[in-house]
């Protein structure tokens, strides 16, 4: 294939990848991570399928939010659905982070609860757990998943479920997390 015919086709599969992302409800950090478009390309992408600017502002860069009680449990859910597809041959990021989150989401409708984790914070996270800034840990009692800090002793670990802490539960407001 000439050079040409290649870059069209690369842009193309770039455009379709991008369409993907603002569908899922990406924000353009999300964007210009994981495409090569220009920002004023995306910028137009943005408007043309979203109907509207994308919205400003950084993402927070602290790793606080996924280690808080319900955030933790959103977030080990998702994770958990990420690193089991991960596990598949050759799978392309983007498209295992589009599929573990649709199917994030819903599981999470299912229960009729609210997704707490957007998907730009699913990318977020997944980015946290390579640069090793967050991993998983088995709580001690349930031995199921959880996010948590690199430095969190395996031994006594207890997840948010288990252990809640004591204002947990109290939510009444309808798609929050309850204890029974
Ligand atoms: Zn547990």
């Amino acid at each position: 294939m000439s050079a040409p015919a290649k870059s069209v086709l690369n842009e193309s599969k770039q455009i379709e990848r991008a369409a993907m992302l603002i569908q899922m409800g990406a924000r353009m950090q999300v964007l210009e991570s994981e495409t090569t478009l220009s920002y004023e390309r995306l910028i137009r992408l943005y408007k043309e399928i979203a109907g509207k600017s994308p919205s400003k502002g950084q993402l927070p860069f602290s790793t606080d939010w996924f280690l808080t009680w319900q955030e933790n449990i959103h977030s080990s859910l998702f994770l958990n659905i990420y690193e089991y597809l991960s596990k598949g041959v050759d799978a392309d990021p983007v498209e295992v982070l589009t599929k573990a989150y649709r199917l994030y989401t819903e599981q999470v409708t299912a229960s009729q609860l609210d997704c707490l984790l957007s998907f730009t914070r699913a990318w977020r996270l997944v980015k946290f757990v390579d640069a090793n800034m967050l991993t998983r840990i088995k709580c001690s009692k349930c031995g199921g998943m959880f996010v948590s800090e690199l430095y969190e002793n395996a031994r006594h670990f207890e997840c948010g479920l288990c252990n809640p802490p004591a204002r947990a539960g109290k939510s009444k407001s309808a798609g929050a997390l309850m204890l029974h």
